[in-house]
């Protein structure tokens, strides 16, 4: 059985202050068979993991490379350094704000692994190619080029998050999350064979609150959430974390 799992991530927000949150976070009971997962900047990787107790600790990106001359980037073992254990890959704001294409996300993907990371491969749709009926189409060439050859249950996590669902309040119906979702399933099993493709956990991500995700969560193949505002204040993703039980 696939363990839950509740993501958060903080994006570029957060000074020192803000660990107190983890530290909240750190303290709260998680429901059985939930693993939980902050991904804080870089900036404050290690102190959070020092504070974080049974709270894992992420990265927002990686470079592909694993050393040398790129100034500004981290490397993967550079998080795992830090305490990382996973990083999320592929969001649709580096997508977007740093020209991040699937073939990037794979050569990334293929660093954090051999760091020993587990990578949290974001996809998902404009609100463009939905409306034009392309969504399907979007995300299955989205997971063929951005996860690479050696994918398991361990290493991989694929977050499916709408784009027009990322911080702005809209949310799709969950008719929409369950079709994506068993779409992304079913690309899995056959891609990696049904042992695999059925141990991956798949994520929704996209304006996920303490009032929608227990709706979200009852979805069939919905595995948990990466969230993102919703996670910065340790109220607002216990109320979260607890939807998953
Ligand atoms: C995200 O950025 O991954 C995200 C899902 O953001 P939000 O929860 O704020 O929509």
């Amino acid at each position: 059985m696939r363990r839950k799992l509740a993501a958060g991530n903080w994006k570029m927000n957060g000074l020192g202050a803000a660990l107190e949150e983890l530290r909240t976070l750190a303290t709260t009971p998680v429901p059985d068979n939930t693993d939980i997962l902050i991904c804080p900047p870089a900036t404050l990787l290690s102190r959070a993991a020092e504070v974080a107790g049974h709270v894992a600790i992420g990265g927002q990106d990686c470079h592909a490379n694993a050393t040398g001359a790129h100034t500004g980037d981290l490397s993967a073992e550079m998080l795992r350094d830090a305490g990382a254990t996973s990083v999320i890959l592929g969001h649709s704001e580096r997508r977007a704000d740093h020209d991040e294409h699937d073939e990037d996300v794979r050569a990334k993907a293929r660093a954090a692994w051999e760091a020993g990371l587990t990578a949290v491969i974001c996809v998902g749709e404009s609100l463009q190619e939905r409306e034009a009926d392309n969504t399907l189409d979007i995300i299955g060439g989205q997971l063929a080029g951005s996860i690479p050859d050696a994918a398991t249950g361990e290493n991989l996590v694929v977050a499916y998050e709408p784009i027009w669902a990322i911080g702005t309040g809209k949310v799709p119906t969950t008719a929409q999350i369950g079709d994506v979702h068993d779409f992304i399933r079913a690309r899995l099993e056959r891609r990696f064979g049904p042992g695999v493709g059925r141990s991956v956990r798949l994520l929704y991500g996209g304006s996920v609150k303490p009032s929608n995700a227990a709706e979200i969560f009852a979805v069939p193949n919905v595995d948990g959430a990466l969230v993102g505002g919703a996670s910065l204040k340790a109220s607002d993703f216990s109320g979260i974390i607890d939807a998953l039980s």
